[in-house]
This record gives structure tokens, sequence and C-alpha cells, in this order.
């Protein structure tokens, strides 16, 4: 990491304008490492080094509210404590190291996924640190209706459809999905795709609803929640920060 000048550091973190953490330095208020330092350019690494403005530690500040849409890949877990499991946050390690570079005076937001997607689905995931978000969108009271895409073994028949989207029950919840539509087959495909669109959100729910009908899942993918598409040009793994105009899509 490159070090940062002390009165950059001092300004980023809240201390005062540039100008004014300068003029700190140079009265002999800041110390760096137990030393007094007057010199505002001198290099210092805001994490390691040891800063002090009139015999206070650096405030850290808290992070303002950051917003991604990540596309999943399958193979990657929502939370983080599970043996031999990559989590879906470390996606976001590089990102944040660059982060904290440029933003020395800030703590290191603690990011969380809205909601979770099983280890085999992949697509759309809100990672945010905005915990009332979060729970807005989750919540089932939210009414939210979230797209999936989902690969099947065969051709699907009127009658598997029907038992699809007369729902099935999920922990003891019936669970009833708002559409179910089989999508264009190439010719000479034998495996089809189905959109189903589901508000509840329940563990498995889509899985349930599609093997209890007599299909087996070969692949799962997120496309929507709310208002707010998986976009086409987005990578698998990769992730894009959301201007407010979308976040508003997806409430
Ligand atoms: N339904 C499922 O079955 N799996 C998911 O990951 C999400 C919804």
């Amino acid at each position: 990491r490159e070090p940062e000048r002390l009165a950059k550091v001092l300004a980023a973190a809240g201390v005062a304008s540039r100008r004014a953490s300068e003029a700190i330095v140079f009265e002999g208020r800041v110390s760096v490492n137990g030393k007094v330092c007057t010199v505002p350019q001198t290099p210092v690494d805001p994490l390691k080094d040891i800063i002090y403005v009139d015999g206070n530690s650096l405030p850290k500040k808290m992070a303002t509210k950051m917003y991604f849409a990540l596309n999943k890949p399958k193979g990657y877990i929502c939370s983080s404590v599970e043996e031999g499991m990559k989590p879906v946050l470390s996606l976001f390690d590089d990102y944040f190291k660059v982060w904290a570079q440029r933003n020395p005076g800030l703590s290191r937001p603690r990011m969380f996924t809205v909601g979770r997607l099983d280890v085999a689905t992949s697509g759309l995931l809100l990672v945010t640190n905005d915990g009332e978000f979060a729970n807005k969108v989750s919540h089932p009271s939210s009414g939210l209706t979230k797209e999936y895409i989902v690969t099947v073994n065969d051709k699907v028949t009127r009658r598997q459809l029907a038992a699809i989207g007369e729902g099935t029950l999920v922990q003891g919840v019936k669970c009833v999905p708002t559409l179910v539509e089989p999508m264009d087959m190439e010719p000479g495909e034998t495996r089809q795709r189905i959109k189903i669109v589901v508000s509840e959100g329940r563990n498995h729910e889509v899985r349930h609803l599609v093997e209890d009908a007599g299909l087996q899942v070969l692949a799962l993918k997120r496309v929507r929640i709310g208002g707010f598409r998986l976009s086409r040009k987005l990578g698998i793994g990769k992730f894009d920060e959301l201007t407010e105009a979308q976040i508003a899509k997806v409430l």
C-alpha cells in the first residue's frame, strides 16, 4: 500500500479540512508513533501508524451506505462460516482492499447479503452494509417478487406446469408462485427452462416447487428482485455498485 501524507489522513478521518489539518500539524498537536510530527507531508500508513491529535486517537468514521448487485456464481455460500466453502463476500476482498487504501480514515464496512441464495443457485444477490434496507427487502411483508430461471432435465408437461403453479408445502407453509411460464425451447433441445416468480422466499422454495412436480433441477438462477433486474452485461462473479435510482427500483 502507498503511504499517505499525514495532513490528508487527518482530513480523511474528519479531523478538519485539509488546510486546517496542516495547521494542526504545524502547531505540534499531532504525534505519530509517540513522537510529535510537525511536517504535514510526512508519509504515514493510517492502518499501521499510531496517530494522535491533541492526545486523542483518530476517530474511525463509519463508511457510508453501500449497495452492490452481485452475479453470484454457483459454488459460493451466503453465510461465512461453513468449513471448506467459499463465502460470496470473499468476491469483494480485492475491492475492499483498494477501498481501504482510498479511504484511510474510514473503518472497513461490514457487508452482508440481502437474503440468501443456495450454494448451487446463481444470479442476482444484493450485498450491502445497510441493515434497514436488507430487512425491508428480505422481509416477507415487503411483498417483493423474485424471478428465477430454472433449467430442468426434460420437456415440461402441462400437468407439471399446473403442479408447480398450485404450489407446495415448504417448512409447513404453503407456497404458491406468482407466475410459472415455460420458456421456448430450441429445436433438438431436451432441457427446458422455466420462469418462476415467487414472493415468499422460503428456504429452497423454488427447488421444492419444481421437484415436487416431478422434475429435476439442473440449474437455478435468480434474475430479478422487485423492480431490479440482473444486467446481462454483469459477468459471473462480478458486481456493480448501485446508483440511488437503481436502489429505488428494488423496493
Ligand atoms: N429458491 C431456491 O430453491 N433456492 C434459492 O437459492 C432461492 C430460492
